[in-house]
């Protein structure tokens, strides 16, 4: 038996510690491409603190307990009672891409405008504050909010699909668009180019920079998927723009050392 089989028969197996352990490895190996090859793109290169780091963990852990637990019960709960319905037949991507987009924008308006409540004292010591100890965001940044905030952001995809049937196609692009945008926003790197903040059709949409500044300067940027509410609202950081252009405008590394 090679060591390729012997990895094959125990990925067969499943048995969730080898699951881990592949999901594990994978991950540090694609975090370190990826950070090798975008690490002139870290947005706050010395923000690091392992003090913070460990404040993340922590409530990264209850906030998953917690609020998972609760937030699947409601979702489970509203589906037996027939609150939560889905609608499993075939659509059309024209209908599937109209529901995604009532989403996306119920969404962004419903994060921005909580987002906002969230800032004014006392609701900002109760609900936001853990949230905000990252200074400098990494990818368990994402996890760390006090549950009771991840309740209320978490809890627009169990009454958005109350109040309206969707196709099933539509949550298989509902569900990975949330977990990506959180993970993105907070990775602490811009991946993304140099002209998506010029273009009329993506300079709408928000960058890792942008929800970065957020975290930095705790003021303005308030945006969950776009800056549209920032815009009409007037709370976007006006050095924003010049701020992405210098950090997309770093040079990506070569992943091979050049000679
Ligand atoms: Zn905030």
């Amino acid at each position: 038996m090679t060591f390729f089989d012997k990895a094959q028969a125990l990925l067969a197996r499943r048995d969730p510690l080898t699951v881990w352990l592949v999901a594990f490895l994978a991950g540090g190996l694609i975090a370190g491409i990826v950070t090798g090859y975008f690490r002139a793109r870290k947005i706050q290169p010395n923000g690091f603190r392992w003090r913070i780091f460990r404040h993340e963990m922590l409530f990264a852990i209850l906030n998953l307990a917690v609020s998972g637990f609760l937030l699947g019960g409601l979702s489970k709960l509203l589906q037996r009672e027939g609150l939560i319905t889905f609608n499993h037949a075939a659509a059309s991507p024209w209908i599937v891409a109209g529901e995604f987009a009532l989403y996306f924008f119920g969404f962004d308006t419903y994060f921005y405008w909580l987002h906002r409540l969230m800032h004014i004292e006392p609701i900002y010591t109760l609900v936001h504050k853990i949230h905000h100890r990252s200074i400098a965001t990494n990818p368990l940044t994402t996890l760390s909010v006090s549950p009771l905030e991840s309740l209320i952001n978490g809890g627009f995809v169990p009454l958005f699909t109350a109040m309206m049937t969707v196709h099933v196609s539509t949550m298989a692009l509902i569900t990975p668009c949330n977990i990506v945008m959180g993970f993105y926003v907070h990775s602490g790197f811009e991946f993304l180019p140099r002209w998506w903040n010029k273009t009329w059709l993506t300079k709408w949409f928000i960058t890792a920079t942008f929800h970065d500044q957020h975290h930095r300067f705790f003021k303005g940027n308030y945006g969950g998927y776009t800056t549209v509410w920032d815009w009409i609202c007037g709370t976007m950081r006006p050095s924003f723009a010049a701020d992405f252009e210098k950090v997309t405008s770093r040079p990506l590394q070569p992943l091979v050392p050049q000679r």
